[in-house]
C-alpha cells in the first residue's frame, strides 16, 4: 500500500486518498477533461522534490 498524503480538488477543496480519485471527480463535478489532466500535472510536479525531474 501506498498511501501517501491526500489530494484535494483545488475547485472545491474536497481531499481524496488517491489522484485517480480526484480525477474522476474533477470530471465528474467539475466537468473538466484536458483542464483536468494539467491541473493534475502541475499539482504532480508541486508534490514532486525536485531531484524527480
Ligand atoms: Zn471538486
Amino acid at each position: 500500500m501506498s498511501n501517501t498524503e491526500g489530494r484535494r480538488c483545488p475547485l472545491c477543496t474536497t481531499s481524496f486518498a488517491e489522484r485517480r480519485d480526484l480525477q474522476v471527480h474533477l470530471m465528474v463535478e467539475h466537468r473538466k477533461s484536458a483542464v483536468t489532466e494539467e491541473l493534475v500535472r502541475s499539482m504532480e510536479r508541486a508534490n514532486t522534490p525536485l531531484r524527480a525531474r
